[in-house]
């Protein structure tokens, strides 16, 4: 087997703050793997703030894994992750079929995927609520946590009002909140009847004290970036929904094991992006659609945030995504892009 990196830098079309750094663009390695003519892709992109190395320690795990393709890379998940998404992929394409059906036996053919309001002002935030409404989303997603808590609860209640009863809103403050703050949201996320929180606060212990106050279901995120950390708050009974995202996990394998525990012991899962490519993108709507038809949004919807990417993502019609139907991914990059 022969393996490939392209490294990149692909710009944001505005820089995202997330707690302590700004992202303005994304950087990271993307991984081709060939045999007998057939190929199979992958990307490896840390994110600032969440585990699993920066660059540079990911794409000298890559350099050393190519050198030695036994290298275990347990200690590098994103880098991992990479190469178990390209394996992927290479495996599906060789039996001819679908990742999603390589990986399940009844793949959804289309997956919910929630619309992210960015604007920070409640009308702002109010009218692009209904704008997603209108393209067809039934699920809506509001960043909390950020500013002052009194301006979260004007959003919240804004959005609300806007788009009626029957939209599910849910809300991720990033561990943004104080006990305090995180008290008076979810009073809030109460009376608006919020689907889920994200992260409400920076310390899991909390929750279990808010839970017990607020019915408010609460979703493990960065919480649960490593699959000991997730497992831990789900075997512990401290959450209700596991966001999945693949890199931080180190794969498809790994996400599907902890997707599998979560719904084992009766929790929602979320697949979502990690401000992924298309190449990133494809393999978690395929591992969305490996859950099935019946899932709560994914959070896939984040291919406008790139300026540039390595191809087209399927396009989005009336909320949903259909899951490829070709071999593998579905998708290979054009890494002529990446030259630019
Ligand atoms: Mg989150």
């Amino acid at each position: 087997m022969q393996a490939d990196l392209f490294p990149y830098r692909l710009p944001l079309v505005s820089p995202i703050a997330t707690g302590s750094s700004v992202i303005a663009d994304r950087r990271g390695v993307l991984v081709r793997l060939r045999a007998d003519g057939v190929e199979g892709w992958g990307d490896a992109a840390p994110l600032p703030g969440w585990p699993g190395g920066d660059y540079d320690e990911v794409e000298a795990a890559l350099r050393a894994w190519v050198d030695v393709p036994d290298a275990d890379l347990s200690s590098a998940p994103i880098a991992a992750a990479a190469v178990d998404v390209a394996l992927a992929d290479l495996g599906a394409r060789r039996s001819d079929r679908p990742l999603a059906a390589a990986l399940a036996d009844h793949p959804a053919e289309s997956v919910p995927v929630n619309a992210l309001i960015v604007e920070t002002d409640p009308a702002g935030a109010a009218a692009g609520a209904v704008d997603a409404v209108a393209q067809g989303y039934t699920t809506l997603k509001l960043k909390v946590g950020a500013h002052p808590i009194a301006d979260d609860a004007r959003r919240m209640r804004a959005v609300r009002a806007a788009v009626g009863d029957d939209i599910a809103l849910r809300i991720d403050a990033n561990r943004g909140w104080s006990v305090g703050d995180a008290r008076e949201g979810l009073a809030v996320a109460v009376d608006v009847d919020v689907e889920y929180v994200e992260e409400p606060t920076a310390d899991p212990v909390d929750w279990e004290e808010l839970r017990r106050y607020f019915p408010v279901p609460i979703a493990v995120d960065e919480s649960g970036a490593d699959p000991t950390a997730a497992a831990a708050l789900i075997d512990g009974g401290a959450v209700d929904v596991v966001i999945v995202k693949l890199p931080p996990l180190g794969g498809v394998t790994s996400a599907l094991a902890l997707a599998a525990r979560a719904r084992a012991a009766g929790l929602g899962v979320v697949v979502t992006s990690f401000l992924d490519n298309a190449v990133g993108l494809h393999a978690a709507l395929h591992v969305a659609g490996a859950l099935g038809p019946d899932q709560p949004a994914a959070g896939l919807a984040t291919a406008a945030v790139l300026a540039r990417d390595v191809g087209p993502m399927p396009v989005i019609t009336a909320g949903r995504i259909a899951v490829p139907t070709t071999p593998g991914l579905g998708f290979a990059p054009d890494v002529s892009v990446l030259r630019k």
